[in-house]
């Protein structure tokens, strides 16, 4: 596929509704409203997708389980030849579930930022949510194992975690426990959080955000081999910076990167992925028309200076920051300035207040 004809792969954040509260969170989800569309919108979304002819759509949010119509979504999709993988938090999980995900995605991705509860359910922002996402792992490996022994296919499941500061001392155990108690478990995956969303926050920057060495220690052939031999041998352990995010115009011009295009929950297509603001909703346009606008927005003068001047993750917080206020509707900029005023790190919160949060048109306090 030529890039002026499409993207490879289309990221569809297909509500901002969450029942967690994370520090690091790219979409500030469950503290907006969700945007999410019906599901009868949902299925024009689809179509005008697989028009667009990807390799992948990776459907994620907020938390996709909790959208209703999903799954028809998926076999919209899955029936127009795209490849479909799932981002999930684990909290919400049944073996009914486990089933239909198996039955309908490709591969599903399940976050984990801790290798213990204390680490994980702080930054997840919720008591519990270590247990309940090992529950599910375990729902998808018991899935994933049947299938297996059934000849059924295989379930492909995998672990991601966003690595930060927080949770950097722990990568040896995700690979030498966490990993072993999952027999099926197909990959694990350690990124470098993106300094996106929540994480482009200067005091995120201060606390959070991985300084340089640790970037390089992270993407190091030494400790990738170490990962690799704590871990059981039948799982695949990747590490990234996730620079190529970026979108280093240097780095397009070679067209070095895959180009990805970012779907908000309503239809509206982010002009460039990680960035605020948008170029127009596939529900009112040709997804090729609003693809143009993505590869001109690439050449805007203003986005090639800004993310000339990325060469570590300090300037890559920063060039956020200005392309999200560059770019970002008067409502994004009311929502980026009420972050400052929120706790910070993450309180606990209840179930009750996730959900009355979540609630779609809500906004958060
Ligand atoms: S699980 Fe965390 S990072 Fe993911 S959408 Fe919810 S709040 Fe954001």
């Amino acid at each position: 596929m030529s890039r002026s004809s499409g993207p490879e792969v289309v990221v569809w954040d297909t509500t901002y509704a969450c029942p967690l509260r994370c520090s690091h969170c790219y979409s500030e989800s469950g503290r907006r409203p969700s945007r999410q569309l019906g599901p009868a919108d949902m299925l024009r979304v689809a179509d005008a997708l697989v028009a667009l002819g990807p390799r992948v759509v990776a459907l994620s949010g907020g938390e996709p389980l909790v959208v209703r119509g999903v799954f028809e979504v998926a076999e919209r999709l899955r029936a127009g030849g795209v490849k479909l993988s799932i981002n999930t938090s684990g909290w919400v999980m049944s073996r009914a579930l486990a089933e239909r995900l198996a039955d309908r995605f490709d591969e599903v991705i399940v976050s984990l930022d801790g290798a213990t509860p204390e680490v994980h359910d702080r930054i997840r922002g919720r008591k519990g949510s270590f247990d309940r996402v090992l529950a599910t792992l375990a729902l998808l490996d018991e899935v994933a194992g049947e299938r297996s022994a059934a000849g059924r296919g295989r379930l492909r499941f995998g672990i991601d975690c966003v690595v930060i500061r927080s949770n950097f001392p722990q990568l040896k155990a995700f690979a030498a426990d966490i990993a072993h108690r999952f027999p099926h478990l197909t990959t694990l995956g350690f990124n470098a959080a993106v300094p996106e969303g929540l994480a482009s926050r200067l005091e995120f920057y201060a606390h959070e955000l991985l300084d340089d060495d640790q970037v390089t220690e992270l993407t190091s052939e030494t400790l990738r081999s170490r990962l690799r031999t704590l871990a059981p041998p039948t799982v695949s352990v990747y590490t990234t910076d996730n620079m190529n995010l970026v979108m280093n115009p240097e780095r397009v011009a070679r067209r070095v990167d895959t180009l990805v295009m970012q779907v908000e929950p309503d239809g509206l297509v982010r002009g460039i992925p990680v960035y605020e603001g948008t170029v127009g909703s596939l529900l009112e346009e040709p997804g090729t028309v609003l693809w143009e606008r993505t590869l001109a927005r690439l050449e805007d003068p203003f986005v090639v200076e800004t993310l000339s001047s990325v060469h570590s993750m300090e300037t890559w917080a920063e060039a956020v920051r200005r392309m999200d206020r560059h770019f970002g509707t008067a409502e994004d900029l009311a929502r980026f300035d009420r972050r400052s005023v929120r706790t910070n790190p993450p309180e606990f919160i209840t179930p009750a207040r996730a959900i009355a949060q979540s609630a779609p048109g809500r906004r958060s306090a």
